[in-house]
């Protein structure tokens, strides 16, 4: 046996809680994995409380991402003994998921674990922050450089957010933070904003072009914030668009891509391709601060995971949220 969070849905009723679960229940896969920690993402606020319907199969077991160690393999790919981690591939959604102390996994869907890293440290970075570094990984690609200007981070004391300031301020870019949570600003220049800004600068509806402003804006929020933050880049200027904090909505008009030439660029961690996920987590390697990852991360337990899924979802949460679900 060995325990989960577990959701249900019975007659209508969802449901999860902390449960103990049969080993032989784990679903059928190459790689069984000991896990040492998950995560709480948004993605797994949305799963845990059923606000969303990101769960396709019941019973499931959330979390989108874990970091432990292999128990046994099947697969040549990995031994016993192999530390790795996960992002994604429906983990989580459609296949049992890290919020348990097992998983059993494809073996095309795990990662070495930078040696630089622990698997606490992994986690604190997670799904959040390899989805940050998948951000800035585009826009650099997209020709972005730090001599072209400030670049705006939106929803950034969340997960996604911290990570990105930490990486962009490293790269050498001005970086400016919008946030709902003025109390965090000093947590956030110390992270590496130059600029802390009020996050209702963006959130109301607003003109389709707007004074330029950013060379580059890394966007958690969606909706309104995504609207005015491309109406306000600069000609040419690159928007990477991740997240939906704010909504799922968009509501602007070509303006800004046919009159400036910005480029939207759409950024997906789930189904990711491994060529795309092993620069992303080298730049983490390479240039995440361990002083930093601490200060964005904290550390709760298995049965914690379900007040948490509540918090992210409302927005309160600093950082990341990382679950040691062993204790
Ligand atoms: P967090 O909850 O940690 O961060 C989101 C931040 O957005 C909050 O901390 C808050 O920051 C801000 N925010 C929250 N509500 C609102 C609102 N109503 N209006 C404006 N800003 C708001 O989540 P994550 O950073 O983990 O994830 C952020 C988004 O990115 C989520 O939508 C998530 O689903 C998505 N995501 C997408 C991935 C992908 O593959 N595309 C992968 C990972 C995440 P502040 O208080 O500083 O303003």
């Amino acid at each position: 046996m060995f325990k989960a969070i577990l959701i249900n849905k019975q007659d209508g009723a969802y449901s999860a809680r902390l449960a103990d679960v049969n080993e032989t229940d784990l679903p059928d896969a190459p790689v069984t994995v000991r896990i040492e920690y998950s995560t709480v993402n948004y993605k797994d606020g949305l799963a845990i409380t059923g606000k969303s319907p990101v769960v396709r199969k019941f019973p499931m077991v959330p979390g989108i991402d874990f970091a432990g160690v292999v128990e046994s393999s099947t697969s040549a790919a990995w031994r016993a003994g192999d530390r790795v981690l996960l992002n994604g591939w429906g983990v989580g959604e459609t296949h049992w998921g890290g919020l348990a102390q097992k998983a059993r996994v494809n073996a095309e869907w795990l990662q070495r674990i930078p040696d630089r890293f622990t698997s606490r440290q992994v986690m604190a970075i997670g799904t959040a922050g390899y989805t940050a570094s998948l951000c800035v990984d585009a826009l650099i690609r997209n020709g972005v450089k730090p001599e072209m200007g400030e670049v705006l981070v939106t929803g950034a004391s969340g997960g996604v957010g911290s990570v990105a300031i930490a990486l962009l301020a490293k790269a050498g870019f001005a970086v400016v933070a919008s946030t709902g949570k003025p109390a965090e600003a000093a947590y956030l220049q110390a992270l590496g904003a130059r600029q802390v800004i009020d996050r209702n600068e963006f959130s109301q509806p607003g003109k389709p072009l707007q004074k330029e402003r950013w060379a580059a804006v890394v966007d958690s929020v969606g909706s309104h914030t995504l609207a005015n933050a491309c109406a306000q880049t600069r000609y040419r200027g690159t928007v990477a668009a991740c997240g939906l904090a704010q909504g799922m909505d968009f509501p602007t008009s070509v303006a800004p891509f046919i009159l400036r030439g910005v480029s939207l660029l759409g950024i997906d961690s789930v189904m990711a391709p491994q060529a795309v996920r092993e620069p992303a987590w080298g730049r983490l390697a390479r240039d995440l601060d361990a002083a930093a990852l601490e200060s964005m991360s904290r550390v709760i337990g298995l049965a914690d995971t379900l007040g948490a899924a509540n918090d992210i979802l409302s927005g309160a949460i600093r950082g990341r949220v990382v679950v040691d679900v062993n204790r």
